[in-house]
Order: structure tokens, then sequence, then C-alpha cells
């Protein structure tokens, strides 16, 4: 039995789309291809952009599509486990504006992150301090990232990755409050304990890796194992979404595509599948090699032939 433990982790801020679709393949032909194990993990802490029956809906849509996982969590029923790991870190209260906060809720794709200057850094004696400072709102809490942390680590698709954190992001945000876990602290934390050997995802959060990098030496433990890939984007070169038109999963399944059509054509943008034939996910276990992935972006025509 391999010790590889994968992971597919949807936020429920919308529906899932090919895009989704093509990471979480990769993600779980990694795993089953090596007879590893795949966590399921429902990134639910960003109300209120998540929205309501998204969590259900992306469990039958991956379902559909032939995903299964052996274990399931969801955040929002894990605070006091991200309440735990913040007490443990070197982090400090600010009660600067919430805007850049509440953006790190989610996962910070690529441009969606801000640098915080370090404002509040040594101006609070504690948590108190400064609540009271910043009613009625509450203060977030903030990861001191000294001068000169650069972040090293070999992605095991896009290679070689290197950040200096205290220049690019500064003391990132790690919790809205003390029990606002944000994306940064709860994911890192989860992969922990979730025992997950290789983080698979969007290479858009290629960025967002080092702060999680810091957050888990802090806590004394070796980080897992990267793999970013490229994303689909539509004709214009950018990342898909609405206006590439209606590629969520449900809406190929309202209009009779079958599972097989998508997985099919997912397959031949990974190399796998050159003739585009209708594919079952589960067939393709042992045959998705990461080497035939081209390392370009996958242009969505709008057609799956
Ligand atoms: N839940 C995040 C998202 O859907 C993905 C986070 C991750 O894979 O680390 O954007
Ligand atoms: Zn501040």
């Amino acid at each position: 039995m391999s010790g590889y433990v994968g992971r597919l982790a949807p936020s429920p801020t919308g529906a899932l789309h090919l895009g989704n679709a093509r990471t979480f393949m990769i993600a779980w032909l990694r795993a089953r291809a090596c007879g590893g194990k795949v966590v399921f993990r429902m990134e639910d802490l960003d109300h209120p952009r998540d929205k309501p029956g998204a969590a259900a809906a992306a469990v039958e849509d991956l379902r559909w599509l032939g995903f299964d996982w052996d274990e399931e969590y969801v955040q929002s029923e894990r605070r006091a486990v991200y309440r735990a790991a913040l007490a443990r870190l070197d982090a400090y209260p600010c009660t600067c504006s919430r805007k850049d906060v509440a953006c790190a809720q989610s996962a910070p794709h690529a441009g969606e992150q801000l640098f915080y200057p370090g404002t509040c850094r040594g101006r609070y004696a504690s948590w108190d301090e400064a609540a009271a400072a910043c009613v009625p709102r509450l203060p977030c809490w903030r990861f001191r990232v000294p001068e000169g942390t650069v972040v090293r680590f070999n992605d095991a698709f896009a290679g070689p990755y290197e950040q200096d954190v205290s220049r690019t992001l500064g003391d990132f945000p790690l919790a809205r409050d003390p029990d606002g876990a944000g994306y940064t602290l709860a994911a890192m934390v989860d992969d922990l304990q979730m025992g997950v050997t290789e983080v698979v995802r969007g290479d858009d959060l290629l960025p967002a890796t080092p702060p999680q990098i810091l957050v888990a030496r802090q806590l004394g433990r070796n980080h897992p194992a990267y793999c970013h890939v490229p994303l689909i984007v539509g004709t214009d070169g950018r990342r898909l979404a609405k206006r590439h038109g209606d590629t969520r999963l449900s809406a190929f399944r309202a209009a009779g595509v079958a599972p097989e059509t998508i997985v099919g054509w997912l397959a031949s943008t990974c190399g796998w599948n050159a003739k585009r034939t209708p594919t079952r996910l589960r067939s393709l276990i042992g045959r998705s090699p990461l080497e035939t992935i081209p390392h370009e972006a996958v242009v969505w025509t709008g057609s799956f032939t």
C-alpha cells in the first residue's frame, strides 16, 4: 500500500466548471495511479461568498464524473483545530481595513494577493487592546514575516519556485478573528493533519504556496510536495469564466453531455487521449503521466470535439 495521500479541496463559492474538473482529474489520478488515498475537503470558510447548495452540488458533480474518495472533511466543522494552530504561530492583531483580509478567506488566486506593509506590527500589546481600538469591528491576525524570508520549493510540475514573502506579501492574514481562519491557515493545517503528501492544484495558487510553507515550518512540520498545473482559459487567454459560455459541469449534464465525453476531452488536453475518445475516469488510472501535460494553459473553444 502506497503512502501517497492526495486531496480534492473545492470551495463552495460557485458551481464546479471544466477547469476545476481538469485539476481534480489530475489530482485524483496521481493518487489512484500509485494506490494512494484521496481526501475530500470542503473549503467552506468564506461566508458570505459561499453559496447555499454549492457544496452538495460539487459532490454530486464529481461523483457523476466518476470521482471517489476515502475520507471526507468540512472545514467549517474544524474551527477548533485552526484556533489551536493559530495560538502556536507568531501572529499579531491588526486593526487595518478589512478588505484584503476578506479576500484571504478564500484561496487567493493569481492577482488576488495584496501586500501588507506591517502597519500594526508591535502596535498592540494584546488582542484585547487591539479589539478595544477597533470597535465595532474585530481585529484580524497576521503572520509576522521577518525581512528576507525567501521560500524555495521544487514543484513536481512547475519546477523550482522561489518567493521573498517579506517583499511580495508582507505579514499575510491568517484569520479574520480568533475563530475565523482564512485559507492559508486552514488549508495548511488541514493538509498537515490529514497527512496529505502531495498537493495538486491550479498554478494560479503557486504564489499562495510560500506563505503556507511558512505556516507549516512554524508548526514544526514538513510541508507536503506540490504539483501546480496550468488552468483552462478562454480563447481570450483569460481564466475560464462566465464570459466564455456556460462551462459548469451541471450545465453539461443538464444538456445531456455524457461524463465520458467530458473526461475524454479533459484527458486529451493532458496528452492522454489524442483521439478524444469518450473515456471513463477510472480507465485512465496508470495512463496519466505528468510528462505529457502541456505547460501552457489549455484553451476551451466551446466544444468537446
Ligand atoms: N479551495 C480552493 C479553491 O477552490 C483550493 C485550495 C487548494 O487547493 O489549496 O480555490
Ligand atoms: Zn494593520
